[in-house]
């Protein structure tokens, strides 16, 4: 029987995460909750996806949207939630909804580590979350950084690690962040970043410093890792290769910027164009002695998707890891082309 999942919270990553869902052949989607009526509300309603609302009904119905219920519909209705809603928000409808209502519930990135018994990405750690009822998907970075760090350790050891963050400034349909003609360091060493894969990682000793820039598509890090054993540029390649969620692009083959790496996703035909593996740069990188230093983009909009459907799968009790991995990714077409 497949698994009823409610989606809290459909903006920038919810809705993603809600058509993943909707896809998945051990998962039904329960429905979504909406906040305020919307073009992604509509899109909702033509999807056909139950919708019910987080803030009364008189602006839905007044467009025509039908609202099954409220939140509480909602949490009656699925056995498991995921809650993408703007940080904070996630900690409190845990205190107020999920944990006297006794619901599983899976977080994102922008609420403290400590709203979940665990923080997940799934290639690095997706036993821990087995059977657990919250489960914190990190951020964006945080992911990029373990999906990429986490075989480095496993194979060569990492004494440690310094990167930054070059971060876009808003997601691209965002019209009230910037900044739009400056770069903004962040005042804050080290930046959030690098505990944040502590969560994951335990034992990567890990320095991050952080700036945003005026760019909506990617984020990009520059990463100078310390191994404990001297590696060559082409076996780090290769090991990266074989690493799900990971791709290697080309300068060779005119991927030279993080626009041409989204027009690639698109000419995949992903649904939105979406990249959900971290992209390095096969010239961008390099060794010297026991130094590595790679260059790698983000998309902050979909590379969560994927760990999200996994933790769903952890916190519920599917016991494979590699098995969930490989149901999600067939999904999304990940690493098949
Ligand atoms: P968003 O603003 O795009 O979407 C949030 C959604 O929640 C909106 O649809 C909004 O209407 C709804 N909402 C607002 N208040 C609500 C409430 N009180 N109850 C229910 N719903 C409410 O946000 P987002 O970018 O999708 O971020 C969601 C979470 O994902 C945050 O924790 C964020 O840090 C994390 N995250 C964001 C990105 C990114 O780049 N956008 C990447 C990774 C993780």
């Amino acid at each position: 029987m497949a698994l009823k999942v409610g989606l809290v919270g459909y903006g920038t990553i919810g809705k993603r995460v809600a058509d993943a869902i909707a896809i998945q052949k051990d998962m039904e989607l329960a429905g979504i909750t909406s906040h305020t009526y919307n073009y992604r509300t509509e899109v909702a309603k033509r999807k056909g996806m139950k919708i019910f609302s987080t803030n009364g009904k008189e602006d839905f119905e007044k467009n025509g949207i039908k609202i099954e219920g409220d939140f509480n519909a909602l949490l009656d209705d699925a056995e498991v939630i995921v809650d993408c809603t703007p940080k904070g928000i996630g900690a409190s409808n845990k205190e107020n909804l999920y944990v006297p209502q006794k619901k599983k519930a899976i977080f994102q990135g922008g609420e403290k580590a400590s709203v979940g018994d665990v923080s997940f990405v799934a290639q690095c750690n997706y036993n821990e979350a087995l059977n657990k009822d919250f489960v914190r998907v990190v951020s964006c970075n945080t992911t990029g950084l373990c999906r990429t760090l986490d075989p480095i350790n496993k194979k060569y050891g990492i004494e440690s690690v310094h990167a930054t963050m070059v971060r876009r400034a808003a997601d691209p349909w965002d019209i009230y962040h910037g900044p739009i003609n400056a770069v903004v360091p962040v005042l804050e060493l080290p930046s959030h970043h690098g505990p944040d894969v502590r969560t994951v990682l335990k034992d990567v000793e890990i320095f991050t410093t952080a700036m945003s820039v005026p760019t909506t598509l990617m984020h990009m890090h520059s990463l100078t890792v310390d191994l404990k054993k001297a590696a060559k540029s082409e076996e780090i390649l290769d090991l990266l290769r074989e690493t799900t969620r990971v791709r290697v692009v080309r300068n060779a083959e005119r991927v030279r910027s993080t626009a041409e790496i989204m027009e690639f996703a698109k000419d995949l035909g992903r649904l939105r164009g979406d990249m959900f593996e971290i992209c390095i740069w096969e010239e961008g990188l390099g060794v010297h002695g026991k130094k590595l230093f790679y260059l790698q983009a983000i998309h902050q909009e979909s590379d969560v998707v994927l760990e999200n459907v996994d933790a769903i799968r952890a916190a519920t009790g599917f016991k494979d890891a590699q098995k969930s991995i490989e149901m999600t990714n067939d999904s999304l077409m990940v690493n098949r082309f």
